[in-house]
């Protein structure tokens, strides 16, 4: 091979894509690509070979500043669109990004089955408890007693999701949680993530300067698990619930069988898909 062909490592840069983000400054979700983007420098995995689908929410912009293939779906549909596309594409690795309120209250129903499903997927919520993009409704991970949006003025008295919970009882087989103010242990959780076969779900802890001002105090309150990643479900759910929620590392990974369809061969010519909806 000529020096002229060999191949240039690429750098977390190389997976950003030329449209700047338009997130206000401070938000976490600027850390949360970065993360990304380091996660997959970190695997050394070809551009083509990565797509990033999301739904949407000011989270779920995240597709378009990356140069992965990338999919802005609909509202909570996110990993209905990634099913699919790793239903058809097995080579692919398939990462979805969306916020709390995209994942758990529209999209709920996909998440409880995607977990279940334990499809190759690694999944980023990017939770920070409150709506952005529509001006700061609560979200299903909104704690009760929240005042500061004036549709719930006196909160929603609501019980939240936890999501790491959630995940175990519904059958994912990779659950971690990172945050936002340290993207380099949240790349570590990705890689991770991606690694692991199976479905991953990575709660990221993702601050909203905007909105939920209070969370600059998340700094304080994370803390990373000095356990090893325990792969019994009993023993996981009695952490999980125990804790604040605040704790960042992974919470729970075990080998399940997961559902991988069979699919067409990456070679597949667009002929042979074309010829299967002739009238
Ligand atoms: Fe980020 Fe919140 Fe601004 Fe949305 S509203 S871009 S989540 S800081």
């Amino acid at each position: 091979m000529s020096q002229a062909n060999v191949p240039v490592p690429l750098t977390f840069k190389d997976y950003k894509s030329a449209t700047k983000p338009i997130w206000c400054p401070g938000c976490g979700d600027f850390a949360v690509l970065n993360a990304i983007t380091k996660a997959l420098a970190l695997l050394k995995l070809p551009l083509e070979n990565v797509a990033l689908i999301s739904g949407i929410g000011c989270s779920s912009r995240i597709a378009a500043y990356t140069s992965v293939y990338g999919f802005h779906g609909v509202h909570g549909r996110a990993l209905a669109l990634a099913s699919g596309l790793k239903a058809a594409r097995r080579d692919l690795t398939v990462l979805v990004a969306g916020g709390d309120g995209d994942g758990l209250s529209i999209g709920g129903n996909h998440f409880i089955h995607a977990c279940r499903r334990n499809m190759d997927l690694t999944y980023i919520m990017m939770d920070n408890e409150v709506y952005g993009m529509t001006k700061g409704q609560a979200s299903p991970t909104t704690a009760p007693d929240w005042l500061k949006s004036k549709l719930t003025p006196e909160g929603t008295g609501i019980r939240p999701f936890k999501s790491a919970a959630l995940a175990l009882a519904s059958g994912a087989s990779f659950i971690a949680r990172g945050f936002s103010g340290d993207p380099n242990d949240l790349a570590r959780l990705i890689v991770a993530g991606i690694e692991h076969k199976g479905f991953s779900f990575i709660q990221a802890l993702s601050v909203c300067p905007t909105y939920r001002p209070e969370h600059a105090e998340w700094k304080n309150q994370v803390q990373k698990i000095d356990r090893e990643a325990t792969a019994d479900p009993l023993v996981a759910i009695q952490h999980i619930v125990a804790d604040d929620g605040m704790s960042t590392g992974i919470l729970y990974q075990r080998a399940l069988p997961n559902l991988q369809p069979g699919g067409r061969e990456p070679s597949a010519e667009l002929a042979d898909f074309e010829s299967e909806f002739e009238l």
